[in-house]
């Protein structure tokens, strides 16, 4: 039970001891006076004892003349006093000296105590399903609203909070593509008076944390309009046909409040292409994606709804969902470049407190290759190691070390090598480096270090200077080359072999595989693509690679990558006899320091 329930029910509870200890004190008056019998009454009455009778329905107060208290009684209903009295024996001529007093009873309070017992438990059932709606939206009232889309919305009246192109660096084009779709949104009579057609659906394409999301959010920031946010794997739930019409819900709710944008983030969750899937075609996955079809459709000509979807696999969406009318525009987003990343992390270290000695462009420089969503983090992380070195500001030092962070995950300070594990790691790393920078067209090392990092007992940090796009042979098998080295080192060094280089050999057998299969870089096979990589709709899993070439060519293939495999280890193994001299300083300073920077190591190499 959620803490919400038993919250609801307590409140429920204090309700209603409140209400009943109204309903008492109407019930049950006060104790006060005395009750005495009717014939007590007669008794003072002969007495003469009696000053003034008060009657209120059947209850009687009576005063006395003598010093005794107040006192009351109960008198038959139906049935005057006087009546009554002379009934019992009280003599009518000194009832007459009696003063009597008629009281109007207390409607309302009679009234209460027979309307409160028959509502009680009315208002008791009333008030535990208002708890549970109003507090308990995931708990078992979620039944009802299932159809329901988990819609976000960011609100356009929320200034503070309002992203726009400033809060975009970069993505020029996709900016320029999609500044036509903020007019429409701010004018959408100016487009319909020239019977101009705006896009309904525009796909953002890119690898992840490029800023998809984020551009959506600014369109509607610039344009003012409600931003609604949903992804597609929220359309996925475990009863079919929830998909389709938490779809329907989700654009009825862009349509309601239109002008507006409507984001589906994720699309190929869904919109992967139909009838690929195992198990039948008329699947959860493709109802949805047909409910989302017909909405576009659906789409009233002038409606100013636009939707933009995100994905980064545009090449496993269904076609249909491609088609004029629908997401028939794209727009793609790269990774930054070196200026785009500059510009990004000026834009992330706007709110934040940062040294004067910060050189950004440095950072940018060492961060080839990653995101958006990379540098934000980047300067998140170095944030709080500002935090853990009690400094006031970030400083250079915190960015640097944030960038490792980042690409290899935090340092391991206490996974504590033992002094032979120490060294064999110390000449696996060093072996990476020495190869590497003896081979062309390899990545510089930027860093090496024996400090466990993630997974990995030591690193061997290579990245390029500049940003690239494409790659050439040479450089792969200088790669390849650097990937065996470690493994190498340790059979000539130890004469032994360590898990150590498990992940080596892993990376180096799929580039050489891609070498012969995909890019056509062998001289033996040619320039030919072998087999058809396709997934699995839901694994979404590079599974199942449907071979369309020979048995003979797949004995070929196996001994082409075999053999770039054992050149490469060869290639790497002369180098390290070569500059044993070399290996074993740099292995040294390591075990001694743990950490070469890229600085340190050039010198060690150009001397
Ligand atoms: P995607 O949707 O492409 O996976 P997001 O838009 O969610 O990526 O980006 C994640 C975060 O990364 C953003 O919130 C933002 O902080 C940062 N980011 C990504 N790209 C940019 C960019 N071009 N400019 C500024 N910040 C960016």
């Amino acid at each position: 039970m959620s803490s919400n329930l038993i919250r609801t029910i307590f409140l429920a509870f204090i309700i209603f001891l409140i209400i009943s200890g109204i309903f008492t004190l109407f019930t049950n008056p006060k104790k006060g006076p005395e009750t005495i019998t009717l014939s007590d009454l007669v008794g003072q009455v002969n007495q003469e004892n009696i000053k003034k009778i008060t009657i209120n329905g059947d209850e009687l107060k009576i005063d006395f003349k003598n010093d005794r208290a107040q006192a009351k009684a109960i008198k038959e209903s139906g049935i005057s006093l006087a009546e009554l009295l002379e009934k019992y024996g009280a003599d009518p001529n000194k009832i007459q000296t009696i003063n009597f007093d008629i009281e109007e009873p207390k409607q309302w309070g009679v009234w209460l105590s027979y309307i409160v017992p028959l509502a009680l438990p009315f208002i008791l059932i009333g008030l535990i399903l208002w708890g549970l709606t109003r507090f308990n939206k995931k708990g078992p009232m979620e039944a009802f609203s299932f159809g329901q889309s988990k819609i976000k919305m960011q609100d356009p009246k929320d200034t503070k909070n309002r992203t726009t192109f400033d809060d975009v660096a970069g993505l020029r084009e996709a900016k320029e593509e999609l500044k036509e779709v903020v007019d429409f949104l701010k004018k959408p009579e100016k487009f319909n008076a020239l019977g101009a057609l705006i896009p309904r659906g525009i796909l953002l394409t890119g690898p992840a944390g490029v800023g998809k999301t984020l551009l959506a959010k600014a369109i509607a920031g610039e344009a003012g309009v409600p931003f609604f946010y949903i992804s597609g794997s929220e359309f996925v739930e475990m009863f079919v046909g929830v998909g389709a019409s938490r779809v329907r819900h989700a654009f009825q709710t862009a349509r309601k409040n239109a002008p507006s944008i409507l984001f589906i983030d994720e699309l190929d969750a869904i919109g992967r292409h139909r009838g690929a899937g195992l198990g039948g075609g008329h699947d959860e996955r493709e109802q949805t994606l047909n409910q989302i079809l017909v909405e576009m459709d659906g789409f009233e000509p002038k409606s100013a709804v636009i939707v933009l979807a995100a994905t980064n696999r545009p090449d496993v969406l269904d076609p249909a969902l491609l088609r004029p009318g629908r997401f028939d525009r794209q727009a793609v987003l790269d990774k930054p470049d070196i200026e785009d990343r500059e510009a990004i992390l000026k834009i992330h270290i706007r709110k934040k407190p940062m040294s004067r000695n910060v050189d950004v462009t440095d950072i940018a420089h060492r961060t080839v290759g990653f995101s958006g969503a990379d540098l934000a983090n980047l300067i998140n992380e170095a944030a709080i190691l500002a935090v853990k070195h009690n400094r006031k500001t970030i400083g250079q030092k915190e960015l640097r070390e944030s960038i490792e962070k980042v690409m290899l995950g935090p340092e391991r300070k206490s996974h504590i090598l033992s002094k032979p594990e120490k060294e064999i790691t110390a000449y696996h790393e060093a072996a990476h480096a020495l190869v590497a920078s003896n081979l062309p067209e390899s990545d510089p090392v930027q860093k090496i270090s024996i400090v466990s990092r993630g997974m990995a007992a030591g690193y061997t940090l290579k990245m390029p200077d500049s940003d690239k796009y494409l790659h050439t042979k040479t450089e792969f098998l200088s790669d390849l080359a650097t990937l065996l080295a470690g493994r190498q080192a340790e059979e000539m060094i130890f004469n032994t072999l360590t898990t150590g280089g498990t992940n080596d050999i892993k990376e180096a057998t799929g580039l050489a595989r891609r070498l012969v299969t995909r890019y056509g870089m062998s001289d033996r096979l040619g320039p030919l693509t072998y087999g058809d990589h396709e997934e699995l709709v839901f694994l979404g899993k590079d599974l199942h690679e449907e071979r369309n070439y020979s048995d003979q060519t797949a004995k070929l293939i196996d001994e082409e990558v075999k053999r770039f495999i054992s050149d490469a280890a060869a290639t790497a193994k002369k180098i390290l006899q070569d500059k044993r001299q070399k290996l074993n300083q740099i292995a040294n300073l390591l075990i001694k320091k743990e950490t070469i920077e890229k600085e340190e190591f050039q010198k060690i190499i150009a001397e």
